[in-house]
């Protein structure tokens, strides 16, 4: 019997529950990935995504060809393409996991449709994509998800996360099934120069060398930009080439202070997942409505996106995106609340951005975490606005981080370099930087206005 594995979030052969499910009940499996033309429409295959995720299939290509199988590429709609697939080799399933986003729940209403009558089945499954299934814990009270994080945390850590899989040995293919070339990552044009590499070995890699060294030190050090010392791993999560579940196991296997704090992290992930697959409207709709009155000044905007606010902490963080496709968890937090509290524009149009640059960028963790900080999400303190002068001095006090990406500012001396607007004469005059973008006190009074908190 043939059964199909339609890869999505989930490109690995480690621990995936999809793929051992149907080696499980079939003799022959079909390892199947779709490049969905919804995904392009959505505009959602951004340039560096796009190049990290030929890195991800060739690599799951490799791996399955070394395993006697190979991975089968087609274009279209994700329906049709599992449908026809199916016909083509007489499977009896098609397998895939759930997902979270309003995108993925009508995939499968679609697959679902596609496949009725044919006599083949969709088998979807749970806990592949997130360590914890969304739905597992439920708070009591009738809600279906829950909106704060500390106990859904607690019920999170109670819970458990469902034991890792192995990768196969073996894969069988029937033979002579047509497949489109791979996506190679040379033919994709305006790539972040300083984009990282994808795929299952180069994630394993990573999370490899995280664990046995530097995750000892998140727990102090995750808030350093300077000393980046995080795992870099979210596009790894993103695209599955790891797997959340090993990873939360592998990371307590490590214990002390930096793998609880890492483990958090990782829950921190799932709470989204689990607030967007009970509210999929929440990924464009205010998930709690303010009815803000959102202000929308295009050379403002234009110099929040280019690093050129005159607040070297937002620009340095901004120019980081541009250059890496990636942002320091610190900076993201910093540039929103730049953008949504001081400048005061609507929180998609940051959030639009990120996900054309990000390569971790995800429905999920990009706008929850773009609508906590606006105070339009989850967020319990929905009017808390970050002071860039104040960040950069906690979180960038020699102002390395600053130096790093904004080199006109490079010859200011420590934590200075946070405020070259107090420069006086010729020292200012000869720094090409420009003046902030708006007056901090000014910009807050404005928005306390605006939330009625004045
Ligand atoms: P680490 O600190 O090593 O954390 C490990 C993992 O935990 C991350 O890879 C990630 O999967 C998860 N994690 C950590 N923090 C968060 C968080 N706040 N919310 C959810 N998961 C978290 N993360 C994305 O993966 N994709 C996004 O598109 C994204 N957009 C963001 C937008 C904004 C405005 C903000 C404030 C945060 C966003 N994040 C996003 C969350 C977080 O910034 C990144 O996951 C993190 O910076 C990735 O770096 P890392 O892998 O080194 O993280």
């Amino acid at each position: 019997s043939v059964a199909v594995v339609l890869f999505t979030s989930d490109l690995r052969l480690h621990d995936n529950p999809v793929l051992r499910a149907a080696l499980k009940e079939a003799d022959e499996i079909v390892p199947l990935f779709v490049r969905d033309d919804a995904v392009h429409r959505a505009g959602f295959d951004a340039p560096n995504r796009l190049a990290f995720l030929a890195d991800c299939l060739a690599a799951l290509d490799a791996g399955l060809r070394h395993r006697g199988g190979l991975l089968i590429v087609r274009r279209g709609g994700a329906a049709a393409a599992a449908r026809r697939v199916a016909e083509e080799t007489g499977a009896a399933s098609v397998h895939v996991a759930a997902g979270v986003s309003r995108y993925a729940a009508r995939r499968e209403e679609r697959i679902r449709e596609a496949l009725a009558g044919t006599g083949c089945e969709l088998r979807v499954h749970d806990a592949v994509v997130t360590a914890l299934a969304p739905g597992r814990v439920v708070p009591t009270g009738g809600k279906d998800h829950f909106a704060v994080f500390t106990p859904y945390f607690r019920r999170w850590e109670a819970e458990g996360v469902r034991g890792t899989l192995t990768a196969p040995r073996t894969v069988r293919v029937p033979d002579g099934v047509a497949s489109d070339p791979l996506p190679d990552r040379d033919t994709v044009k305006n790539l972040s120069p300083g984009l990282a590499r994808g795929g299952e070995d180069e994630g394993r890699k990573l999370v490899t060398s995280w664990l046995n060294g530097p995750m000892a030190d998140y727990e102090t050090g995750h808030d350093d930009l300077a000393g980046d010392a995080t795992s870099r791993l979210s596009p790894h999560l993103h695209f599955g080439t790891v797997s959340a579940a090993e990873l939360v196991h592998r990371a307590r296997e490590k214990g002390g202070p930096g793998g609880e704090a890492f483990v958090r992290q990782l829950a921190w992930r799932d709470f989204h997942h689990q607030v967007l697959a009970d509210r999929p409207d929440a990924s464009w709709s205010d998930y709690r409505p303010r009815h803000d009155r959102w202000r929308s000044d295009a050379d403002e905007i234009d110099a929040w996106k280019s690093g050129l606010t005159g607040y070297p902490l937002v620009d340095a963080a901004m120019r980081q995106l541009a250059h890496e496709g990636w942002m320091h968890n610190r900076g993201r937090m910093l540039a929103a609340s730049f953008l949504t509290k001081t400048l005061y524009v609507d929180w998609r149009v940051g959030a639009r951005h990120f996900l054309d640059l990000l390569v971790d960028g995800d429905v999920a963790n990009n706008q929850l975490n773009w609508q906590w900080v606006a105070g339009t999400g989850t967020d319990t303190r929905p009017n808390r606005v970050l002071n860039p002068v104040i960040q950069g001095k906690r979180f960038d006090p020699r102002g390395d981080y600053v130096r790093r990406w904004v080199p006109e500012l490079a010859e200011l001396e420590g934590a200075a370099i946070h405020e070259p607007w107090k420069l006086q004469g010729l020292d200012r005059a000869g720094l090409d930087y420009p003046d902030p973008v708006v007056d901090l006190a000014e910009a807050r009074s404005r928005f306390e206005r605006a939330r009625g908190l004045d």
